[in-house]
């Protein structure tokens, strides 16, 4: 299959990035949603996200119902850091289809991000 293919954002856009790698995962306009649970604590919600490769199709029951996601691991380090939703099957959940969450644990925001003041 040979090498993974690690992309950067360029040094000028905020991102977060993998805690075990430094991998870029996602810009801070991709940012959906802070309010999400993940197996460690509280998760992101993506419109993308890049350098994860994802796992097979699982059924997963969340308090908003049944999902079918895939994990999401690392491209550099393996790490596994969250999922993306496929197919949500409670009408109100649909807006999560294709969508990535991140495990807020398990990513850094980088150290040219915004700043509190
Ligand atoms: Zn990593």
């Amino acid at each position: 299959m040979g090498r993974f293919f690690q992309r950067f954002y360029s040094d000028d856009e905020p991102v977060y990035s993998c805690l075990g790698c430094g991998a870029h995962f996602a810009q801070y306009k991709e940012l959906l949603s802070t309010n999400f649970r993940g197996r460690t604590g509280n998760a992101l919600l993506f419109n993308n996200v890049i350098n994860v490769t994802a796992g097979p199709l699982e059924d997963s029951v969340m308090t908003t119902g049944l999902h079918t996601i895939r994990c999401l691991y690392c491209v550099v380090c393996q790490e596994r850091v969250g999922w993306k939703y496929e197919v949500a099957f409670e009408e109100d959940q649909k807006y999560k289809e294709g969508r990535f969450i991140l495990e807020e644990e398990l990513i850094s925001s980088a150290p040219n991000g915004p700043t509190e003041a």
